[in-house]
């Protein structure tokens, strides 16, 4: 039967990288997965791959996180043909910018706001408000270790990480009387697109590596443990909690 079964999982930006191997973990968990990102081609080119194994316990319903104006329509779609959705994955993020604070330009500023904060609690909203009354909803958002910390080059990202900490922390507590339950996971460093950046620079990567514990980035498919727990029934008296993956970067 699976963790999941029986509920319905929307996760944003689960056309690659984290967010698939978090989709993958939730449909070999007995759930039904909604894949999501802005670009449809990729949404259901993912769904069709999906499909061949877990028939329609997968749809796609394309969804720019930035674009607060569409997320009702994703709700609806959903709706549709899922019904009510129990679990969001808060996974897609923004980082158009690399380089020091000094330097950005308000409108990299401003987009980076818009996805990780503003979108995100326009897709948290309604998802509680299409919620039947005490369906053990969850949310998870994945945040980062450098919105725990200083973000060297990434600041702008990083202040976006850390006001969804913030964001995550106070809706556990507004949101609990509702059967919601918020909680974060923030990874080191994981060899996906988005951090082709840090992982393609081999300073970067001997400056993560020498500090892990474990020597190493991680991949994917090991964030998405994390994801199935807090999403699941065992996580019940799990709410406001930062779940660090990082192969052990900060404990040192
Ligand atoms: P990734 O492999 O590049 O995947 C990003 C996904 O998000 C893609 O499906 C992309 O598809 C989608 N996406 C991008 N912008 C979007 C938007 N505005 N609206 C909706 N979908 C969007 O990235 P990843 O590394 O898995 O990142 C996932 C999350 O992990 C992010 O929140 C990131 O901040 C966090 N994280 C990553 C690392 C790391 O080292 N990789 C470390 C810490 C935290 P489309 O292009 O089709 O939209």
């Amino acid at each position: 039967m699976g963790q999941l079964y029986g509920k319905t999982a929307l996760i944003t930006g689960s056309t690659r990288g984290i967010g698939l191997a978090i989709a993958k973990a939730f449909l070999n968990e007995g759930a039904r997965v909604v894949i999501s990102s802005r670009k449809s081609d990729s949404v259901f080119s993912v769904v069709e791959n999906l499909k061949s194994e877990y028939g329609e316990k997968v749809m796609g319903v394309p969804c720019h996180v930035g674009k607060v104006e569409t997320h009702s329509l994703v709700f609806e779609a959903i709706h549709s043909k899922f019904g009510a959705v129990d679990i969001l994955i808060n996974n897609a993020a923004a980082n158009p910018f690399f380089g020091p604070m000094m330097n950005i330009e308000w409108a990299a500023f401003d987009k980076t706001f818009e996805v990780n904060i503003r979108g995100v609690l326009s897709l948290s909203r309604i998802f509680a408000r299409q919620l039947p009354v005490n369906n053990n909803g969850s949310i998870v958002n994945v945040s980062s270790i450098f919105g725990i910390g200083a973000a060297p080059l990434q600041g702008t990202y990083g202040m976006t990480k850390a006001a969804l900490i913030s964001m995550s922390q106070t809706l556990a507590h507004e949101w609990a009387p509702m059967g919601i339950r918020v909680n974060v996971i923030a990874p080191g460093l994981v060899d996906t697109h988005f951090a082709q950046a840090l992982t393609s620079n081999e300073t970067l990567v001997k400056h993560y590596t020498d500090r892990a514990a474990l020597k190493r980035y991680g991949q994917p498919d090991e964030i998405a443990g994390a994801a199935v727990y807090l999403a699941s029934n065992t996580a019940s008296f799990v709410t406001g909690q930062v779940f660090t993956i990082d192969g052990g970067y900060r404990c040192a």
